[in-house]
C-alpha cells in the first residue's frame, strides 16, 4: 500500500476536490448520499488508526452536507483535527475554496 503521507495527500486532494464540485443547492438525496459516502469512506480508509479516529471524528462532528459552503468549511475543519493532531499548522477554513476550487490569486 501507499505510505500514509502519499495516501494523505491524495485522499485530501480528492475529498476537497469534491466539495469544491459539490452543488451549491444540494437536492435532499445529494444530502444523505454525500453524508454516506463520508461515513462509508471512513470505514474503508486504509490507515487504520486515523480510520478510527476520523469515524469517532465523525460521530463527534456530524458531517454537514447542506451546501458546497457547509460541506466545504465541515472538511476544513476535519482536515484541521487531523492537522492539529500531526503537529502541523491550521488550515485558514476561509481560504478553503481558493485552494481547491478557484485557484489562489498570487
Ligand atoms: P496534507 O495534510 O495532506 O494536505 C494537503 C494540502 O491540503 C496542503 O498542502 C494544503 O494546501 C491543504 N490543506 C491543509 N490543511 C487543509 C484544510 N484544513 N482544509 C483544506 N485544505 C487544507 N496521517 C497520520 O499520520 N495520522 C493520522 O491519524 C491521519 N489521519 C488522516 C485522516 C484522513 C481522513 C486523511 C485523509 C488523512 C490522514 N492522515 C493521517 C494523513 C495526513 O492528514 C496528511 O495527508 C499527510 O501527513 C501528508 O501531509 P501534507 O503535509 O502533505 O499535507
Amino acid at each position: 500500500p501507499a505510505d500514509s503521507e502519499t495516501l494523505g495527500r491524495s485522499t485530501w486532494t480528492l475529498l476537497h476536490s469534491i466539495a469544491a464540485t459539490y452543488p451549491r443547492q444540494p437536492t435532499s438525496t445529494q444530502q444523505t448520499d454525500l453524508t454516506s459516502f463520508i461515513k462509508l469512506f471512513s470505514k474503508f480508509y486504509p490507515c487504520w488508526v486515523c480510520a478510527e479516529d476520523f469515524q469517532a471524528y465523525i460521530e463527534r462532528e456530524k458531517v454537514k452536507a447542506g451546501s458546497r459552503d457547509e460541506f466545504g468549511n465541515w472538511l476544513c475543519e476535519a482536515h484541521n483535527e487531523v492537522n492539529r493532531k500531526l503537529g502541523k499548522p491550521e488550515f485558514d477554513c476561509k481560504r478553503w475554496e481558493e485552494r481547491w476550487r478557484t485557484g489562489w490569486k498570487d
